[in-house]
């Protein structure tokens, strides 16, 4: 009755079936030879209905793919047999476009599993909440150096594009992964590291191993369980893959932004601390070393189990926490670590877990209420034996602090709350600081390998930066990951939408102008100086007087723009308009977040400490430091366009050539605080990205409650109306994603119309030839480049392979 779908159930039903037998025996005939296939082909609708009912039980796309497999023997085979699935792969091909047409081919590729869809050359990723066996090493082979359209869309697809990119035009390639919390970016950039480490030739199989541990080991530090995903990126991630000019992957570098350090002290209802403390926790029961790093086996530290709910049972008896202890301890030696650092890096984590069970109380005396001691010293002098320093100098900066006046230092006590904020910094301090040693030594353990090879390689780009947040209760953290998000969707609309009309206009080809959404003047409000949100925040971070209703004050006094507003029945509350909706943010905590301090009492304790690794943290300012020099950003972006560097230039003018310093440096200067590190963490990751040729990856959640095979339209709608890819479709469809000046496109294409050793001359006329030779149609010629859309590049690309 509906032969299309029948078609299609069929594949899949195949793929349940045969898969395994087509891998042994990969020969179309015997799969053409196989009686379901003929009674298939016979339109057996009792058949049909049978089969329709086994793929709903057990989903499987695996068939699609491995048919597209064998287009090596017969690539006519695939065409009859997938019959309907080409047209919808790219969104570009649709007939009508509006917001229903594209949401409905969606939602009926995602009901066959089809989370993948083009538009144009950005990748859409439905996330299908489920295992689907299409990431195995068959599955690289098969997106391997072909043209786009002989498989079905694909991560690969993206990661092989990329990798074609750099190699073929000798260019720094970078992958952009955007999407809401939950939406499957650090899924996708795994899948793209994992197919990117197969093109990059394993001759090297220990760097490749290291490469693939990368991830798994920054994410037991850097990713949490939150309310939204159990897996939750809690900082952002940029990883340069480098390759030698010949495609040959030579090592990796790793660059981290913004943990969210204050979740090491306390975590939001039904969430949890970074995965690694639960880790060491089950891991070092089973080894019974629980003793050996003074944790308490009876009740958990305070920091993980700040919602006093769990038991320790539930810790350390979970086989999951066990196996990923198992695996975090694989990755480190694998990637290099010596046992030693191993060592220090627990003991520094089961320091920070003895630390939040420090607690304090008040000693009233006559003279004195503001004095507070230590009464239980166990905690205490847990961490301090695992820190190697002192207990009592640790009890003493904790709960006392020196104060500097007119040449005299004298010596003040903390109240209980003051100390217990500075515990909780010292601990927030430790992370954060641990974190940024881990990536820099794989930094260096893994540009090692690079010795030896040619120092002049390239680099394949990925980002994987947290999602868009909106939370019941958002505060500094969200601010900060939300505008992060605005960046990036600033960085897209550019690439999409702006530089592609301007590019257009100066080249004098028509392009019917396509309406965005521009969110420049909500990053305006943002980053602006000096009347910006941020530096708002840190003009009222530096009065001691402050207070959360000043800071409201503030912001309502000199933000006015449509995108800000105070909303009149909730206190201490501001509300933003994102590019990705409304947003409200609860100030409470925002000048102390922001401030960041780190007492100077306790850096001169942890100075003192034996431990090498802890000494290393401590005994110079951090060496994660962002050098942008104005000079350089401005280059590699004036490649784009004007606007642009006007943007970049009003983000940074007034900390130009400036060491960027932590925030929890105390130091003579004017301290750097959270926000001026963060505007600077956003552009050095900007500088990064923009010298290379991008590739968009678009995450969608298709639900909430990630459940595999539901299609919330609403839900996808929202998403897709925000991150504009209904805009995308239609100046994807006009557009002309490759643009290659006439010099550059005879010097590379001239052997399809020339003989080899006849270089013809540089014109415009000698470019209309080749294509014209090269039998392709609808390009278009600018005043000094040519205009293609992407499959004319692959199709140049294969005939030049051919000659
Ligand atoms: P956040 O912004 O919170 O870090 P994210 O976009 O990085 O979110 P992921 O952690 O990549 O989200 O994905 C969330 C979950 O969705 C994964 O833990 C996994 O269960 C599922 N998932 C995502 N992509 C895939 C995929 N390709 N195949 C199977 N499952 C997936
Ligand atoms: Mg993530």
């Amino acid at each position: 009755r509906n032969p299309d779908q029948w078609c299609r159930s069929f594949c899949h039903f195949i793929g349940q079936c045969l898969i395994k037998d087509f891998e042994a025996r990969p020969s179309v005939t015997h799969l053409l030879e196989h009686p379901f296939i003929k009674q298939a082909h016979g339109k057996d609708v009792a058949l049909s209905q049978q089969l329709a009912t086994l793929i709903r039980e057990q989903q499987n796309v695996g068939i699609i793919m491995s048919l597209a497999s064998y287009r090596h023997e017969r690539i006519n085979t695939r065409k009859t047999l997938i019959i309907e699935s080409c047209p919808d792969d790219d969104l570009v091909n649709l007939e009508f476009l509006d917001e229903e047409t594209i949401i409905s081919h969606l939602q009926k590729r995602y009901d066959e599993l089809q989370v993948y869809t083009y538009v144009g050359d950005i990748l859409i990723a439905l996330n299908p909440f489920q295992n689907l066996s299409i990431y195995s090493p068959q599955f690289s082979k098969l997106y391997h150096g072909v043209k786009r359209a002989d498989n079905p869309p694909h991560i690969f697809a993206t990661a092989d594009a990329a990798y074609q990119g750099m190699v073929t035009f000798c260019k720094d390639q970078c992958i952009i992964i955007s999407g809401e919390s939950g939406a499957g970016k650090t899924e996708s950039a795994h899948l793209i590291v994992q197919h990117l480490t197969f093109l990059g030739k394993a001759n090297n199989r220990t760097l490749r191993e290291k490469i693939l541990q990368v991830n798994p080991l920054v994410e037991a530090f850097g990713n949490a369980c939150t309310a939204i995903n159990d897996n939750s990126s809690r900082f952002g991630k940029y990883l340069e893959m480098k390759f030698t000019p010949t495609g040959a992957v030579m090592g990796a570098k790793i660059s981290e932004y913004l943990l969210e350090k204050s979740r090491v002290i306390k975590q939001a209802a039904g969430e949890k601390n970074f995965h690694i403390f639960y880790y060491i926790y089950a891991g070092l029961y089973h080894e019974d070393k629980l003793k050996n790093y003074r944790l308490p086996d009876k009740t958990p530290p305070r920091y993980i189990d700040s919602q006093h709910c769990k038991v320790m049972q539930d810790i350390v008896s979970s086989k999951l926490y066990k196996e990923q202890f198992d695996a975090i301890q694989d990755c480190f030696r694998i990637i290099g670590f010596t046992e030693e650092e191993v060592n220090s890096v627990y003991r520094i984590l089961s320091a920070i877990l003895n630390t939040g069970n420090i607690e304090f109380t008040a000693i009233t005396s006559q003279h004195q209420t503001d004095k507070s001691e230590v009464p239980n010293s166990e905690a205490l002098e847990n961490a301090a034996s695992l820190l190697s320093i002192g207990s009592e100098e640790l009890q003493e900066a904790l709960t006392s602090h020196c104060v500097v006046t007119r040449g005299e230092t004298i010596i003040r006590t903390n109240t209980v709350d003051k100390a217990t904020d500075v515990r909780d910094a010292m601990s927030k301090a430790l992370y954060g600081r641990l974190f940024s040693w881990i990536v820099n030594r794989i930094n260096s353990l893994l540009a090692r390998q690079a010795k030896g090879e040619q120092k002049n390689g390239m680099n394949v780009g990925i980002l994987d930066i947290f999602g868009f947040e909106n939370f019941k209760k958002n505060s500094f953290e969200q601010l900060c990951i939300n505008i992060a998000n605005e960046q990036i969707q600033f960085y897209f609309n550019q690439h999409i939408f702006a530089l592609e009309q301007m590019e257009y206009q100066s080249e004098g080809v028509d392009a019917s102008l396509v309406e965005y959404e521009d969110n420049r003047p909500i990053l305006d409000m943002f980053l602006q100086k000096p009347m910006g949100l941020l530096s708002l925040l840190d003009e009222e971070s530096r009065f001691p007087q402050a207070t959360d209703q000043t800071l409201v004050d503030k912001f309502e006094d000199n933000l006015r723009c449509k995108y800000f507003w105070i909303p009149k029945r909730v206190e201490l509350c501001f509300g933003i308009q994102h590019y990705a909706g409304k947003v409200l943010y609860n100030v409470n905590g925002f000048l102390e977040k922001n401030r960041d301090t780190l007492p100077a009492d306790i850096v001169v304790v942890l100075r003192t400490s034996e431990n090498k690794l802890l000494q290393q943290l401590f005994s110079s300012p951090l060496t994660k430091t962002v050098m942008l020099p104005m000079q350089s950003v401005s280059r590699c972006l004036a490649c784009f366009c004007v606007q642009y560097v006007h943007f970049v230039n009003a983000c940074v003018q007034v900390d130009t050539m400036e060491m960027m310093r932590h925030p929890e440096e105390t130091t003579n200067m004017r301290r750097q605080t959270v926000a001026s590190y963060f505007r600077y963490s956003l552009m050095d990751l900007l500088s990064k990205m923009v010298v290379g040729q991008p590739h968009f990856v678009r995450c969608i959640k298709p639900n909430d409650d990630r459940q595999a095979l539901r299609f919330n339209k609403d839900r996808v709608m929202v998403q897709l109306r925000y991150t504009g890819i209904l805009e995308t479709v239609n100046i994807r469809r006009q557009g002309y994603s490759h643009r290659i000046l006439f010099e550059d496109f005879v010097n590379r294409y001239y052997y399809l119309a020339f003989r080899a050793h006849q270089m013809p001359e540089i014109s415009k006329e000698n470019a209309v030839a080749i294509l014209k030779q090269a039998k392709l149609e609808k390009w278009v010629l600018g005043k000094t480049k040519v205009f293609l859309k992407y499959y004319h590049v692959e199709q140049l690309n294969l005939l030049l392979r051919e000659v």
